[in-house]
């Protein structure tokens, strides 16, 4: 399997070369040079057998020589031990023709754990193979930054730094962070909000000279290895629904747009995938896009779901790739007009094909609650702000021909204010968190000043 830039500026990549470089050199994401298939035969063997097993026929194409079966089977195995479900991503019925994908089950209460969890595994090998190391740095609203401290803390080649605004994040989110005691995790609070974070991240890769001295790595969710870990869920989901013989639709909860490029990744690998729905809160702008065919960004406003509280959506491109027939001249352009003024449209007949495939949804924060409020009426389940963005699309999008299963992507005590307010209920933490609300916090307070970060960051890597 090779992998080539959806810029056309890098091709004939092999899998760890991906996996270490994140980003391509010209600016475009790495996709694979064709989709890998499993035929029905195939994906019926797989039918009630074990997420590991899954994971592994799923996995396999993509990682090419990188690993063998035992290797990989390894890797998975320990990213599965991590969760505190033996099914690792249960599916739950909630309603004749709907079904919930319970994603929150690993060591952060995020979908973000799965696939951190599988890259900081088959990172620590590509770097120990070429004898290597890594800094990881990282600005963090919440859920992205505690997956990747969670993933990297047992990492013999990685140093990870997690910026996240001072006194902006919740104490939950702030502790999952903060209460991991490894060498090689630092978190830094700066004074400042999200932006600030953002733009402080984006200046250290800018900075060339730093970014090389530090070997700066980023695991953000345009690192292919994390939308190929993700594809396992949507295969296992589907499965459990009768696939290859039944068709299943999806409706995910959508931010960056990671999480559903891997469930379009599944789709293209042969599963019989009827619909995939965008949910978006009110920061809409994938809704906008499918709904009018022209991708424009505007400000961010802060939500009950932060983690979907963006701008742009940047894995967007992989699927826009493909729909423009993976003209890269073509999407160059459309990129260029985003980056000069802020919005393009998509040609007719991509939009066409983006459409057969993809519809869109939006809820906004009264509907958030009224969902969260109905979900726990009718089936007594307490979720999450961005599972209930999902459902209350999902609930207008279901179809008797296809099984609907909507991404629960948060555990709700990640987020009890959103859902005691609701409901009345203020969701608990599992006892195997517990621990982080008396633990000792370990983070430094630094200005928002590209000067002083880097000086941190030299002292320590
Ligand atoms: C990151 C995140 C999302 C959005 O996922 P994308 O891959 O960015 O579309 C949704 N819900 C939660 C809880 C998240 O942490």
């Amino acid at each position: 399997m090779q992998y080539l830039s959806t810029r056309g500026g890098d091709a004939g990549r092999v899998f760890e070369d991906v996996l270490l470089a994140g980003l391509a050199p010209d600016g475009g994401l790495y996709v694979p040079q064709e989709w890998p298939r499993l035929d029905a035969a195939e994906w019926r063997a797989l039918r009630n057998h074990p997420w590991e097993e899954v994971a592994l026929a799923v996995m396999r194409p993509y990682v090419g020589d990188f690993l063998d079966d035992g290797e990989l089977r390894a890797v998975i195995d320990e990213a599965a031990a991590e969760f505190g479900h033996p099914a690792v991503t249960p599916l739950e019925q909630l309603d004749d023709n709907l079904w919930m994908l319970e994603l929150f089950h690993g060591p952060t209460l995020a979908f973000k754990d799965v696939a951190m969890q599988m890259l900081s595994r088959l990172m620590d090998i590509a770097l120990e193979r070429r004898d290597e190391r890594v800094t990881i740095i990282g600005a963090t609203s919440g859920d992205t930054g505690s997956a990747a401290i969670e993933a990297f803390r047992h990492s013999r080649r990685a140093t990870i730094f997690i910026l996240h605004p001072h006194e902006r994040v919740s104490a939950v989110q702030r502790r999952q962070m903060t209460t991991v005691d490894a060498p090689n995790v630092h978190n830094i609070a700066i004074e400042g909000d999200f932006d600030d974070c953002q733009a402080l991240v984006k200046a250290m890769f800018n900075d060339r000279p730093f970014r090389e001295r530090m070997r700066l790595a980023g695991v953000n969710s345009i690192n292919w290895g994390r939308i190929l870990a993700q594809i396992v869920y949507y295969a296992t989901a589907a499965l459990a629904l009768g696939a290859p013989d039944r068709a299943v639709s999806f409706t995910v909860p959508t931010g960056n747009f990671g999480d559903i490029l891997a469930g379009y990744a599944a789709r293209n690998m042969g599963l019989p995938v009827e619909r995939l729905v965008i949910a978006t809160n009110i920061n809409d702008i994938l809704w906008r896009t499918i709904t009018t065919g022209r991708y424009e960004v505007t400000g961010v406003k802060a939500t009950t779901s932060p983690s979907m509280d963006i701008q742009v959506s940047s894995n967007f491109e992989r699927l826009l790739f493909d729909a423009l027939e993976r003209d890269a001249d073509a999407l160059k352009g459309l990129m260029d007009r985003l980056s000069q003024s802020g919005a393009f449209d998509i040609p007719a007949p991509a939009l066409e094909r983006i459409r057969a495939l993809f519809d869109a949804g939006r809820t906004d924060e009264d509907e958030v609650r009224e969902e969260i409020r109905r979900t726990f009426r009718e089936t007594g389940e307490l979720v999450d702000p961005h599972t209930a963005v999902g459902l209350h699309v999902a609930r207008g999008r279901a179809a008797p021909e296809a099984a609907m299963v909507s991404l629960s992507t948060a555990h709700p005590a990640k987020f009890p204010d959103a859902v005691e307010q609701a409901t009345g209920h203020r969701p608990e933490l599992p006892e195997r968190l517990m621990h982080i609300m008396e633990a000792e916090e370990r983070f430094s307070v630094l200005p928002a000043s590209l000067d002083a970060i880097e000086t941190f960051i030299t002292a320590r890597a």
